[in-house]
């Protein structure tokens, strides 16, 4: 018996670009050649359903929340497809942790942001980047000016990493209109603070 081919996709981009509809539609067609699917993301990602990967336009699929990466190893077992959500929310292990299902045989998909709300490299993100054999980068629609965009600008004060509700507090953007925002957030906090 030959043994079985593994490979790490990754599918990234800014909030807003599809990356979660892209992971879905590849599943699917997994699914369909009767190939065996597992889907994880992250326990803390909690925002519509704890046992779906939800995508914006609600074309779901079901998925298992875990808290740390490695619980992949056990429960992706006999998997043909692994798929990870939100991948950014999980710690650096989640490379070693792909890696070694792809060595096995495992084909193993990755979607999450590549970026922050500041446009710095996402946890883990830029490492599979590195070691996958294909990376897809979708981009969303700037709201400010409809180019093309590859920034989740985020609206709201917060400086945490981690912030639900996320379509409220964010909106994709191109370069020059993410740079002008972040710009107009250091300049002018209080005068934008006396507005409200
Ligand atoms: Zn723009």
């Amino acid at each position: 018996m030959n043994a079985r081919r593994g490979w790490i996709e990754v599918v990234c981009g800014s909030m807003f670009s599809g990356k979660t509809e892209e992971l879905i539609r590849r599943l699917n067609r997994a699914k369909i050649a009767r190939q065996r699917v597992e889907i994880f993301k992250p326990a803390l990602d909690t925002r519509y359903h704890a046992l779906d990967v939800v995508s914006h336009n609600a074309n779901s699929i079901r998925s298992t929340p875990i808290p740390i990466a490695q619980e992949m190893l056990l429960l992706a077992g006999a998997c043909d497809v692994v798929g990870v959500d939100e991948a950014q929310f999980f710690d650096e292990s989640l490379i070693d942790v792909c890696v070694q299902l792809a060595n096995r045989g495992t084909r193993v998909i990755v979607a999450g942001l590549d970026m922050d709300f500041l446009g710095k490299p996402f946890g883990p993100m830029p490492a599979l980047m590195a070691v996958a054999e294909y990376v897809t980068k979708v981009h969303a629609v700037c709201v400010c000016c409809g180019e093309i965009a590859s920034y989740s600008f985020r609206i709201t004060a917060s400086e945490s990493k981690i912030l639900l509700g996320e379509t409220d507090s964010y909106e994709a953007r191109c370069r020059p209109c993410f740079l002008d925002g972040m710009r107009e957030k250091t300049t002018e906090p209080l005068s934008a603070a006396a507005k409200h």
